[in-house]
């Protein structure tokens, strides 16, 4: 076994060890990553709601509530109050 033959195993050996370090290290920053920032997209968007009266979906901060229920627009929350004052 000759020096030279040594010395590339030696260099082989090193090269996957750090390698796999490598991998384990970029593994373990992403699940911290993860851990670390939960999902703001649907944090900032706010809660979904649904008219009452057309069942059209719209955010929370655009909606009108009345009585336990929401609404999209006035109109709709007054038409919905007239039906419900008919019956
Ligand atoms: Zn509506």
């Amino acid at each position: 076994m000759n020096l030279l033959l040594i010395r590339l195993i030696i260099f082989a050996v090193l090269f996957f060890a750090g390698l796999k370090l490598y991998r384990i290290y970029r593994e373990w920053k992403l699940d911290r990553d993860d851990l670390l920032s939960p999902d703001e997209g649907t944090a900032s968007q706010g809660q979904m709601v649904r008219c009452r009266y057309c069942q059209v979906h719209l955010p929370e901060t655009d909606a009108l509530r009345e009585r336990g229920d929401w609404f999209c627009s006035s109109a709709h929350r007054d038409k919905y109050l007239e039906e419900q004052k008919s019956d």
